[in-house]
């Protein structure tokens, strides 16, 4: 039914009522569909009604593909939330941040590149850089053997927070030595996720609404980039691949980040920060209890945005299964399997070229998902310790 909202894993039906008691979970996406309430509550303020002759053509009035009041909305979103600097720096429009990372990725690469980012990372740095076979660069995986190489060209894509564990990483080269450039991926960087410690101020950095506001399937991200000679091949490649970014799209972020941003962005982010911590809390509160799963930790960090020491909000959580006491006899379960068995998919460690004793599980999803995930999680913690 065209309006209504996605129906989640364990709901179906027309109207997603129906319940199916014995389906399987869905840990795995990265959908933040947690912020679907809050667009309820502001449904008519963030509506938009488009009429059928408005903004048909390929250019805006400056003919660029650009609209400078969606621009300017950017640029005052980073400096009311304060985790990024724009000043200075030319804004790009893209479907995404799946399409500015291969502008960049192009933009940077002389012949012959090496890209290379640190493990556990975002499966789509490698498989996209694979995707395209270009002549100029290869997707080589872990920086580390390049630490000391002052000769090749190397661009090194650091995610912070990263993904799946949340981490605020800093690059593992060092772009001041030989010719080693950097692409930071901030689409997590958002008060909801983590604290802010200080405005990002990195010569390529990506952002994305996906994490922002939660709208993924508009297929909107931007790029702030520092240099003038980089920025204008990241819009060549930009132009000859899809001409620019939907205007229907611009549109409805122009909206979208009007009303995320009202009162400084507080309803918003407060809604957001305080929904993913009481998910966090719920999920070590279970696997307290148990000695055969566990995750990541992450400590509280001063956060400038809410001016205090911020409790962790990771959009993930990096589950790890240690081995069941007589495993060694067995044949060894992937902890993907493990969960598996208990109606529960999270995604293999293994896509982020970590190994099967990790399984991240998304937390973002709709509140039904992570009920769901919860209720399956704690049954199995309760058969682990009633049988220990
Ligand atoms: N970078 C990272 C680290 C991500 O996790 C994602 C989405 N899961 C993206 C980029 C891509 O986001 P987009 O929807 O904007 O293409």
């Amino acid at each position: 039914v065209e309006g209504r909202c996605e129906c989640n894993s364990c709901y179906g039906g027309p109207d997603c009522s129906e319940f199916s008691p014995n389906c399987e979970v869905d840990a795995n996406q990265g959908d933040p569909l947690f912020l679907e309430p809050f667009w309820m509550m502001n449904s008519d303020k963030s509506a938009v009604l488009l009429s059928g002759w408005h903004r048909m053509s390929y250019y805006y009035d400056d003919q660029s593909y650009i609209s400078k009041r969606l621009e300017k909305t950017i640029r005052k979103l980073h400096s009311v939330v304060g985790n990024a600097v724009t000043e200075g720096k030319y804004v790009l429009f893209g479907s995404g941040s799946t399409q500015l990372l291969n502008a960049a990725i192009h933009a940077l690469s002389s012949r012959p590149t090496t890209v290379v980012a640190s493990v556990p990372h975002y499966e789509v740095f490698g498989a996209q850089t694979e995707l395209f076979e270009s002549k100029k660069y290869d997707f080589l995986g872990q920086p580390t053997p390049w630490i000391n190489n002052t000769k090749d060209n190397i661009i090194e894509i650091v995610t912070a927070p990263s993904n799946p564990i949340g981490e605020l990483r800093d690059p593992i080269l060092n772009s001041t030595k030989g010719n080693v450039k950097m692409i930071h991926d901030r689409a997590y960087y958002w008060p909801h996720y983590t604290a802010i410690p200080a405005p990002a101020d990195e010569d390529l950095m990506l952002f994305t609404v996906s994490k922002l506001t939660g709208h993924a399937g508009s297929r909107f991200g931007w790029a702030l980039v520092k240099d003038e000679k980089v920025y204008q091949r990241m819009s060549e490649y930009l132009e000859l691949n899809t001409v620019g970014v939907s205007r229907d799209t611009q549109l409805r972020m122009l909206k979208i980040l009007n009303v995320a941003t009202e009162d400084k962005g507080r309803r918003f982010f407060e809604f957001g920060q305080w929904n993913l911590n009481r998910r966090w809390k719920a999920l070590n509160s279970i696997l307290s209890n148990s000695r055969r799963f566990s995750v990541q930790q992450i400590p509280p960090l001063f956060c400038t945005y809410f001016n205090k020491l911020k409790e962790p909000t990771p959009a993930y959580a990096w589950l790890k299964c240690e081995e069941e006491e007589g495993d060694e006899e067995k044949e060894v379960k992937s902890c993907h399997q493990v969960l598996k068995e208990a109606k529960i998919i999270g995604r293999e460690g293994r896509i982020f070229k970590s190994n099967d004793q990790y399984v991240r599980l998304s937390l973002i999803r709709s509140e039904d998902d992570f009920k769901m995930l919860v209720d399956r999680l704690r049954d199995l913690v309760d058969r682990e310790v009633e049988s220990s």
